[in-house]
């Protein structure tokens, strides 16, 4: 057993840190309504006031995020698309937004020019206005950008939501996203608010669906039965050859940023009705909510549920 002094990130992991670290910081209370454990943190200016705000940030950095091989405006898509997507996850509307920029000085100013076009335009199509930020120098290129959105007073479709019977659905498809759309995916905000209207929890899969749905049944106290012949396996996961199955690229890769969220089982033929009216994405039923808190199982073809223990990618391993 490591002496307390010396433990250091990478013995706790990602998750141990966020742990950690929202042991210090206040839960909810006068204009909190929810703040950390969801995809962005809910509050209200005043306990009238007709819409919440919902606020996220996120850090897109080289090499962990991207490499010095991805082009300056897919660096600023990326960084500007991720917090849509936590936007999005809220069932919120996006609205504006701070990039930091932490870069080295030999960095050519055309490259800067593009990664400003590249968020720009995702923003843009959006509705989020870039209204600002910081500058500063370091080793190695870091977006870091806060955004806020708004959404109806009470209304945030939060991790925490899922009941017993629920339907698990995710939008289009999973896994491989390294080959590219982790640069280039199209964060979900329409659909997002679309299903404020359905969801009854919600998240956006920013580590993989494993990872992601475990999250969400933390959250909400329950757990989840999931069929693999369900999974809507992507055909990057497939094109993968890596010795790794197309389905552990789809429940584990990560990055997909597509939403993860449950529906009312007897909502659920009226819900899918609606979707097709309105959206030409793929949207896919893949299980279902269970009584027993913080267990995903998983039922394969043949029809044995395993536990599924593995989860995605964490950041501080070894
Ligand atoms: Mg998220």
């Amino acid at each position: 057993m490591k002496n307390p002094r010396h433990l250091i990130l990478n013995d706790i992991g990602e998750l141990g840190a966020i742990e950690r670290i929202c042991r210090l910081l206040p839960h909810s209370g006068g204009k909190i309504v929810c703040s950390t454990g969801d995809d962005c943190a809910v509050v209200r200016t005043e306990p009238n006031a007709k819409y919440d705000l919902v606020l996220t940030s996120d850090a897109v950095i080289e090499d962990t995020h991207f490499t010095s091989q991805a082009s300056p405006s897919a660096i600023g898509h990326k960084a500007m698309a991720r917090v849509l997507s936590d936007i999005a996850a809220m069932g919120a509307k996006p609205e504006w937004a701070l990039i930091d920029l932490v870069a080295p000085g030999k960095m050519r100013l055309q490259a800067l020019d593009k990664i400003y076009a590249g968020a720009t335009r995702i923003a843009n199509r959006h509705g989020l206005s870039i209204v600002g930020g910081d500058t500063a120098s370091g080793r190695n290129l870091q977006l870091h950008v806060f955004a806020a959105g708004t959404v109806s007073r009470g209304r945030a479709v939060l991790r925490s939501g899922a009941t017993q019977g629920d339907l698990i659905f995710v939008t289009g498809s999973l896994g491989g996203s390294s080959l590219g759309k982790h640069l280039h995916f199209t964060p979900r905000v329409k659909e997002g608010l679309f299903l404020n209207k359905w969801a009854t929890s919600m998240i956006d899969i920013s580590d993989g669906p494993a990872s992601d749905l475990r999250h969400l049944i933390t959250m909400s106290k329950k757990g989840a039965l999931i069929e693999t012949t369900k999974i809507p396996v992507s055909m990057e996961a497939r094109m993968m050859d890596d010795g790794t199955t197309a389905l552990d690229h789809a429940l584990y890769d990560g990055e997909d940023f597509e939403l993860l969220f449950t529906v009312r089982k007897d909502m659920a033929v009226k819900f899918l009705a609606a979707w097709r009216k309105n959206f030409s994405l793929r949207c896919t039923e893949i299980g279902q909510i269970t009584p027993e808190k913080g267990v995903v199982r998983i039922i394969d073809n043949n029809r044995t549920a395993r536990h599924l223990k593995k989860t995605g990618y964490q950041h501080f391993e070894r």
